[in-house]
């Protein structure tokens, strides 16, 4: 382990922060503080965190079971909460295989328990950042895990609004979507404006201020990141209207959900 590996208690971490908001139990008292904080300014978020999760499910069985695909490259993958994606994945085709990134410590330590997946598949695990996507796609264990020749679903979900257009988000988007054939995914989920300016400037400001820089976007900017791939019906929409079944609550308004999801292939 290097210092980059140690984690560091004494300050809020975005991955520590979610698991509060999810009730995990990874996280520590300066993530609990910040998370809190932003309860204050919109207790809406805890919701917000579960409906995420709920839409990585939808999109990943989606994914699975209509388009077939048998390969995942999860970055930004946060502390284990289950069911993880590959144990949605492999619920219904076994043999998916699945690289999860990520560059928190945390998630580092926890890793063990995102391969544990079937025996007919394969889970690999990467401590990497996202802003240096060539090491992704570089690396050995990603190499080994999965066949870069055959479709691959790239999933970021609820990582974007970390990264601003300054650290490269498009490009780096780009490159990895480069890197994959004809019949790949790109699956977003992402924070927005759109509906509450007001509430989102003051979430912004309690969260950046405390745990981490980042940017929230607007509809056409979300949509910016599917440049040059087929978006999948209903398209980018508010996250919990994306292909809702059984277990989405109609009744949530926009503003109280104001996360993006979409779901494209590669043409
Ligand atoms: N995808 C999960 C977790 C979202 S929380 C879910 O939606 O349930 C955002 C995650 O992105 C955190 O775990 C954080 O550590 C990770 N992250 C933020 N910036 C990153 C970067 N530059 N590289 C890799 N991971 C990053």
């Amino acid at each position: 382990m290097t210092a980059n590996d140690e984690i560091d208690t004494g300050r809020p971490h975005p991955a520590r922060v979610y698991d509060y908001w999810l009730n995990g139990h990874s996280h520590y008292e300066a993530d609990a503080a910040a998370a809190e904080r932003v309860v204050q300014v919109w207790p809406g978020v805890v919701m917000g965190a579960r409906l995420n999760r709920e839409f990585m499910h939808r999109a990943t069985r989606w994914l699975v079971r209509e388009a077939g695909v048998r390969q995942f490259l999860d970055i930004g993958t946060g502390i284990p909460t289950e069911p993880n994606l590959h144990q949605v994945a492999q619920a219904i085709a076994p043999e998916t295989r699945v690289v999860y990134a990520d560059n928190d410590p945390i998630v580092l330590h926890q890793a063990q328990k995102l391969l544990t997946g079937s025996p007919e598949g394969r889970t690999a695990y990467l401590h990497a950042d996202f802003t240096e996507p060539r090491s992704i796609l570089e690396a050995p264990a990603l190499r080994e895990t999965l066949d870069l020749g055959r479709p691959v679903a790239l999933s970021l979900i609820a990582l974007l609004h970390f990264i601003t257009d300054e650290r490269g988000a498009y490009e780096i988007v780009r490159t990895l979507m480069d890197a994959l054939p004809s019949g790949s995914f790109l699956v977003v989920s992402h924070a927005t404006a759109d509906f509450d300016p007001d509430l989102l400037t003051r979430v912004a400001e309690a969260y950046q201020s405390t745990v981490a820089e980042g940017q929230i976007r607007s509809s056409s900017e979300v949509n910016r990141f599917f440049e040059g791939l087929e978006l999948v019906d209903p398209g980018v929409v508010v996250a919990h209207r994306w292909r809702p079944d059984g277990d989405v609550q109609p009744d949530i308004t926009d503003a109280e959900f104001p996360v993006y999801g979409g779901v494209a292939r590669k043409p």
